[in-house]
């Protein structure tokens, strides 16, 4: 067993290289669609099969989310680069090759600033390359699957992009901030919705460790396939402390693939060799190189939405939110999007985030619905966030209008006429009632001229209950003090 003092005497070094699903119609090399979910093998072509002659033809519309992906982490986009057979046999994979990048990438030399511990922190991008996935195997789930493994060709051929950090990250907390900011900038971006269950967001991750003041760097592993936030930290703590471990007993760490177990949270070696082997990669010869003219790239550079750090600061120097507020609305794209056309509706965005944040937020967690789906859509939002600035409505009224809206999907002022729900500030609709409530109470009439003035709550209480909530209580606070008085 590692203890914390040894742990802190060793500093870890992780990198990750990140498999990212783009988000095209059609398949990397042909037209096959890459939609989730269809019968197996029915999403399939000569091209992907792996046909003998069947030729790929590259997916324009992949190279352009590449562009934009590789925008987003910061990297450069090589005018020049190309695709690499990339040699090795697996059952769910008909090509017996990968068609990958080697030596030359569509993009490198980018980063990534993530905020670990209070503080930001740089992580390099190395590179970022196109590549097709491979089928899936399926190993159980048949009545003869003791005897048999199938295979699901669906997924074979459909784009990865596969970006690859720099070995600067230090600790789990930092790998898992890491790839949180990736994915949220690619979200952002749209080139993938970066679905872990889905498979479309997978993490290698290389992890060694060293003592601390060493400048050597020690033997990596690597974890392969983690496909989760939680396995990815769990992985990363197991094997730091195992690497550990090792050494602090004398040992040497190997130089291998290793599998993390998310039933026991270790990892193992892997037994096969089959990831040791030598891949021998070369120019893909049924594919040009890809050339990205400078028109094109600035083309698509122009196309760049607002990045999530961009639009935090905006939402902070531009709409006056607190910083905390600023990260929740910029959690999601969708989710930022909203808040700004309720804030443009309503005239005001402290008060839009604070009902997107409060009521909204609620309403769709017990309706367990995405913003996407929201049932109020935005401008009504706003617009019932201007009925309470306004003073027809109070805040108090609102609430319920807003849970009228979220059900029937009415506008806020559908709602107030229909029900008649305006807030009644006229001052001779509000004495009629004021003198009704006065006259009913004689008793606490009698206690606040004695000088017992805590019972203006209750009065202001009987005359909104009369009113069904609609008075204003200001203007009804005057009457009461008027006719008191
Ligand atoms: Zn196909």
């Amino acid at each position: 067993m590692v203890t914390p003092e040894i742990l802190a005497r060793y500093e870890a070094v992780i990198g990750l290289e990140v498999h990212v699903q783009l988000a095209t119609r059609s398949k990397l090399f042909c037209g096959c669609p890459t939609s989730f979910g269809a019968p197996p093998n029915t999403n399939v072509c000569p091209v992907c099969l792996g046909m003998p002659g069947a030729l790929p033809v590259m997916n324009r519309a992949a190279v352009e989310m590449a562009m934009k992906a590789a925008f987003a982490v910061n990297c450069q986009v090589q005018p020049f680069s190309r695709l690499a057979r990339k040699n090795y046999f697996y059952p769910d994979l008909p090509k017996g090759y990968q068609i990958s990048q080697y030596e030359l990438p569509v993009a490198e030399h980018g980063y990534v600033d993530i905020e670990a511990g209070g503080v930001t922190k740089r992580i390099g991008v190395t590179r970022a390359h196109l590549e097709d996935d491979a089928g899936k195997s399926l190993h159980d789930g048949f009545r003869d699957s003791d005897r048999y493994t199938y295979v699901d060709l669906n997924r074979s051929g459909t784009p990865l992009i596969e970006i690859v950090s720099e070995p600067d990250m230090r600790s789990s907390d930092e790998a898992y901030a890491y790839l949180t900011e990736l994915k949220l900038r690619l979200q952002y971006v749209q080139v993938s919705t970066c679905d872990m269950e889905k498979g479309h967001l997978r993490c290698d991750a290389n992890v060694s460790v060293r003592p601390r003041g060493q400048q050597e760097l020690g033997t990596k592993a690597e974890v392969k396939n983690l496909n989760s936030f939680r396995f990815l930290k769990l992985a990363l703590d197991y094997e730091i402390s195992r690497q550990v471990a090792l050494i602090e007993s004398g040992g040497k760490v190997e130089q291998e693939s290793r599998l993390f177990n998310s039933d026991t949270w270790e990892t193992a070696g892997m037994r096969s060799k089959e990831h040791a082997h030598d891949y021998r990669y070369f120019p893909e010869p049924d594919l040009v190189p890809l050339r990205i003219s400078d028109a094109w790239r600035e083309q698509l550079r122009g196309e760049m939405p607002e990045l999530p750090g961009q639009k935090r600061a905006r939402f902070i120097g531009v709409h006056g939110l607190r910083e905390y507020d600023a990260d929740v609305l910029t959690a999601t794209r969708e989710l930022s999007e909203y808040f700004e056309k309720a804030a443009a509706a309503a005239g005001d965005p402290r008060a839009a985030a604070n009902w997107v944040m409060g009521d909204l937020a609620a309403a769709l967690k017990e309706a367990g619905k995405d913003i996407a789906d929201s049932p109020v859509p935005a401008e009504r939002l706003g617009e019932l966030i201007k009925l309470i600035a306004s003073g027809e409505i109070s805040g108090k009224l609102a609430k319920d209008i807003f849970s009228k809206m979220f059900v029937s999907g009415d506008s806020a002022r559908a709602i107030v006429e229909r029900e008649g729900l305006k807030q009644i500030s006229d001052t001779g609709a509000l004495s009629k009632i004021v003198d009704e409530v006065l006259a009913a109470n004689p008793k606490q009439v009698e206690q606040y001229k004695g000088g017992k003035t805590t019972v203006m709550g209750f009065f202001v209480g009987q005359v909104m209950k009369a009113s069904r909530g609609q008075a204003n209580p200001a203007a009804v606070s005057e009457l009461l003090k008027e006719r008191l008085g």
